[in-house]
């Protein structure tokens, strides 16, 4: 999606939430020494950082999903990991907002205002946006023939490839356009994102991975995904490419290098984060490979990566 800079920070934000399913509020959790006063919204909203990374508010039931287990990248790539935003960053366009913006205006406008607020979160948000959605297969797989990949993300991939990098694509989108979208434009990646399901020709959706522990909000929380990683893969340094400040925020805080565009640049900047700022993902690899330099593993392209980073 496009990005203008008359547009308010918190309209851009808002242009960004795609998401998912049905949530259960926890008990509301005050951390000490930063209590909010009445009344109050039930959900922080995205700009409201007074106090810090602590939840103010609990949503949620399911704890974390953690992603299936990536192979810890090769000795010749220094234990190089990139995660990847999807929509707007391996995308051109964002499929949730492209989709919200053609077939549900009316209503996301609303929702906008109310996530502005702070009354729901951003899975919240996609829930009651798209659960339900009357958009079926046959007119979904035509939309989505019309989601052209960055121009630098085949070369992204085939880099990783090549040299046996762990690369994965983190979204707060959906599994089925992104089966859908592999297919289409032929290339296969491994990911982590939310579950859509059709009923009767309608979007029934569930959460990748909520994470109660931090303040996101998103069906897919990107830093529990790089924090498991993590756990696996002691020492592993990682990459993390996004170009929204709702679902990529957190990701981008705990990686050790940060690619960013669009909101998520914008957030960082304004909260003192380092990032890399980048038009495209041939930038990107460009970027990786002066800091990872090194040819491809003996034997061919893709022969030490093999497909094990297939989810
Ligand atoms: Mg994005
Ligand atoms: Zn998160």
């Amino acid at each position: 999606m496009a990005f203008a800079g008359s547009w308010p920070l918190a309209a851009w934000l808002l242009a960004f939430v795609q998401g998912l399913l049905p949530v259960v509020l926890a008990p509301v959790r005050v951390s000490p020494g930063c209590v909010p006063s009445p009344p109050q919204p039930r959900y922080k909203s995205w700009h409201d950082t007074a106090c810090g990374s602590t939840p103010i508010l609990a949503r949620t039931l399911t704890s974390v999903s953690r992603p299936a287990p990536i192979p810890g990248p090769n000795s010749d790539a220094g234990g190089l990991a990139v995660f990847c935003d999807f929509d707007g960053t391996f995308s051109q366009r964002d499929v949730g907002a492209t989709l919200a913006g053609e077939y549900l205006s009316r209503a996301r406008a609303d929702l906008q205002k109310r996530f502005a607020d702070g009354e729901l979160s951003a899975w919240e948000y996609a829930v009651e946006l798209f659960d339900g959605f009357d958009f079926g297969p046959e007119p979904l797989e035509a939309f989505l023939a019309g989601i052209e990949l960055d121009v630098g993300a085949r070369g992204l991939l085939s880099w990783c490839e090549e040299r046996g990098i762990a690369f994965r694509i983190l979204s707060d989108g959906f599994d089925y356009n992104l089966e859908r979208l592999q297919a289409i434009h032929g290339v296969r990646f491994a990911y982590a994102a939310n579950h859509l399901v059709f009923d009767s020709g309608r979007w029934r959706i569930s959460p990748g991975g909520l994470n109660p522990e931090c303040d996101c909000g998103t069906g897919t929380c990107k830093r529990a995904m790089i924090e498991a990683y993590r756990r696996d893969h002691p020492g592993a340094f990682c990459v993390h490419i996004g170009d929204g400040a709702v679902s990529d925020l957190c990701g981008a805080r705990v990686a050790d290098r940060v690619f960013a565009k669009g909101s998520l640049e914008e957030s960082l900047r304004t909260q003192g984060v380092a990032c890399e700022h980048f038009d495209d993902l041939s930038g990107v690899r460009r970027a990786l490979e002066g800091a990872f330099p090194g040819d491809p593993p003996a034997g061919g392209p893709g022969r030490r990566a093999s497909g094990d980073f297939r989810s």
